[in-house]
């Protein structure tokens, strides 16, 4: 029997990138998966095809999280649909960046929406379904630990809400044996940040390691975080970001 046989898992922004990858290696774990997309339908729907065609369970949603509504609505369709859950990863996001005088506060608005407040919210939901063992685990950022230099204010503050947000949870549900934690990813190799953009090499040199990561290694410690070896870990975050933040 695999680790996670029998769990259900909610993994948002899993069309593309982390997420993807992280819903198959859950999948594979012998989760039942639920990924969530905000406009890529064909690219989400292709990924839970594969994890069918590879004998797992995954089904595809729409969950625009700039909506008020939508974090919760994932939840609950997660538990209709799958009848529980068991492992929420909170993975959506988009990059946002530019001078401090030029943030609209749309965009303040955008990202707290997607980065803080859909995490609150799917958390509060998740709580309230999860049995005990649940796990509640956010991809945060490596920017929670060092900002390089300027036009990532927006981002580091979002992403830095997690932590407080995390130990909250950890604190609130731990009676209930349900963890939260933050995995911090450094430069990983996606749409979002390609290993061959414009800012690679300076990203690059702030790594200990010198290269990219890929998605792989953030869906390693997702697993490893949502499997038996995570239950003694909860309120703190893991960064997995090739040294980025010695
Ligand atoms: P990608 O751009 O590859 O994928 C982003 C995912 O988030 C997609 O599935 C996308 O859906 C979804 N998404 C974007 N906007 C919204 C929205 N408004 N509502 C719901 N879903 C949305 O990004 P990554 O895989 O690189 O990033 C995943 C997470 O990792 C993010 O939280 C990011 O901040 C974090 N991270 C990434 C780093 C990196 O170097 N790649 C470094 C540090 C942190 P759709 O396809 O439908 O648009």
């Amino acid at each position: 029997m695999k680790e996670l046989s029998g769990k259900v898992a909610l993994v948002t922004g899993a069309s593309r990138g982390i997420g993807a990858v992280t819903a198959r290696r859950l999948a594979d774990g012998g989760a039942a998966v639920v990924l969530t997309y905000a406009r890529s339908a064909d690219r989400a729907r292709a990924v839970a095809k594969e994890i069918e065609a590879d004998g797992g369970r995954a089904l595809a949603v729409q969950s625009d999280l700039t909506g008020p509504t939508a974090a919760v609505d994932a939840v609950e369709w997660t538990v209709r649909e799958l009848s529980r859950l068991d492992i929420l990863v909170n993975n959506a996001g988009f990059l946002t960046y530019g001078p401090l005088q030029e943030v609209p506060v749309e965009e303040l608005d955008r990202v707290l929406a997607v980065d803080v407040r859909s995490v609150f919210l799917a958390a509060q939901a998740a709580a309230r379904h999860m049995s005990d063992g649940g796990r509640i685990i956010s991809i945060g950022s490596c920017f929670n630990g060092r900002v390089p230099g300027s036009n990532f204010v927006l981002q580091a503050m979002a992403k830095s809400a997690l932590i407080g947000l995390t130990k909250g949870l950890a604190r609130e549900l731990g009676p209930r044996g349900i963890t939260a934690t933050v995995v911090d990813p450094g430069p990983i190799d996606t749409d979002m940040n390609p290993a061959d953009g414009d800012s690679a090499d300076f990203q690059r040199g702030l790594t200990a390691l010198g290269h990219f990561g890929q998605a792989q290694d953030i869906a390693a410690a997702v697993a490893y975080l949502a499997g038996p070896g995570g239950r003694y870990i909860t309120g703190t975050s893991l960064a997995v970001d090739g040294g980025y933040t010695t």
